[in-house]
């Protein structure tokens, strides 16, 4: 057997610039190469050789930094299902636009150009959940269906005799248009390396908080309300629109996300006719306008996580004001960012908010509708994979170390907390 190493070149102990390098023999494998969430961290931290990169799905902090990895190795052979295709080059339409205007301003160098992204969407060879690819005489990957957003995948490594297991950010349960991860056991495995957003916390089931968000938004609605849902553009905010219109709740409005909802309406293997003719601002005037209106209305906007002038933060500003009005969060909360500090802010009492202050009026609550595994998910999910080592990757640090210190290493199973640039010999 020759040599395995696995070093996480990012999205180890923090979320965020995901990156996983697994040397088998002499050949250099790499899982993501993401772009970092918080401005703290930057891309991928890595100086070795790469000969093959697998894309687990199409969030930035997985495929956000592809075509910098493809000028750093211009020969690498790159991976991914044909809906991580498409939405990975809605995320590097979107990193250009964005730095071409802070360039502009003097303040950014451009992460990588125009050309440099085509570059990378013709190197990407379209894979298919379940259909086994050699990489080379004695390498196979089988991308495997992880349910977390359309295309999603988790990888499936095998080397001579052994298997190594990468989870991606993986989803059990089903959503409206995205079936949950199947089951998939092995008789035993040499390496898991499995995201760890939400290692400690079990969610209530989904169909309760959905039943509850339904009650809640219609409550809204009915004392005269405007309802923001602040929801990330790919998945929970077609999500979110598809379980309105089908309590019929309304009208819901979506702002934002214009291209990640036309990739689902074409590509989600069920329901995507849900996204045909979706009610849109075309100005903002027409935003003004239903402002001012003070009728009862659902806009679900980007972003999920309130960042700041985005257009969940606009439109918060605007109903935060307004007692009748409601602010619902449906995703993961970055503990920086501004949808964390609406979540745990009281009523009545000024927050900073937006580079200002703002008093908040509103109701806001948050339902945890997270498309990640849970606690006991990632429990069962070792125990139907049975690894030697399971490495701990994508998960804040004290949630990681508090999960180890109360689930040790056993004799069997070496548990390893994922820190870039560790070495770990497998
Ligand atoms: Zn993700
Ligand atoms: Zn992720």
């Amino acid at each position: 057997m020759s040599k395995m190493v696995f070093t996480a070149a990012g999205g180890a102990n923090f979320i965020g610039a995901s990156a996983y390098v697994l040397k088998l023999g002499d050949r250099h494998i790499c899982v993501d190469w993401g772009q970092s969430v918080s401005k703290s961290v930057e891309g991928p931290q890595y100086d070795g050789s790469l000969d093959y990169l697998l894309l687990t799905h199409g969030h930035a902090d997985h495929i956000g930094l592809v075509p910098v990895a493809l000028r750093r190795w211009p020969h690498l052979k790159i991976f991914a299902t044909a809906e991580t295709k498409e939405l990975a080059k809605i995320a590097w339409s979107q990193t250009i636009y964005h730095s071409l205007r802070k360039e502009a301003q003097n303040r950014h160098q451009p992460l990588f150009t125009r050309e440099e992204a085509e570059i990378a969407e013709k190197a990407i060879v379209t894979i298919t959940p379940g259909e086994t690819i050699n990489l080379s005489g004695d390498i196979q990957v089988t991308p495997l269906p992880a349910g977390h957003i359309l295309g999603a995948v988790s990888f499936l490594v095998e080397y001579q005799d052994e298997t190594c297991f990468f989870s991606g950010d993986i989803c059990y349960h089903e959503s409206f248009f995205v079936p949950g991860a199947p089951l998939h056991t092995l008789d035993r495995c040499r390496l898991l390396v499995r995201e760890s957003v939400y290692i400690n916390t079990d969610f209530d089931d989904r169909e309760s908080i959905v039943r509850d968000f339904v009650q809640s938004a219609e409550a809204v609605l009915r004392r005269g309300g405007q309802l923001l849902v602040p929801a990330l553009s790919i998945h929970r905010t077609q999500e979110m629109y598809a379980i309105a219109a089908e309590a019929g709740l309304g009208p819901v409005y979506i702002d934002g996300s214009r291209q990640a909802t036309e990739v689902y309406r074409q590509f989600a293997p069920r329901c995507g006719e849900v996204l045909e003719n979706v009610p849109r601002f075309e100005s903002h005037d027409e935003r003004r306008r239903l402002i001012q209106s003070r009728e009862p209305a659902i806009i679900i906007a980007s972003s999920g996580m309130v960042y700041e002038n985005t257009l969940s933060a606009t439109w918060a500003e605007n109903l935060i004001f307004r007692e009748q009005n409601a602010i619902f969060t449906v995703n993961y909360q970055d503990p920086c960012g501004q949808g964390h500090r609406l979540v745990h802010s009281e009523k009545g009492k000024f927050i900073p908010f937006n580079g200002g202050i703002v008093k908040r009026m509103c109701e806001i609550r948050h339902f945890p509708l997270s498309a990640h595994m849970d606690g006991t998910d990632g429990q069962k999910m070792e125990e139907r994979l049975n690894p030697d080592i399971v490495v701990y990757a994508h998960g804040e640090n004290d949630q990681i170390e508090t999960y180890l210190e109360a689930n040790p290493s056993t004799v069997n199973r070496k548990k390893i907390k994922a820190e870039v640039g560790k070495e770990i010999e497998l």
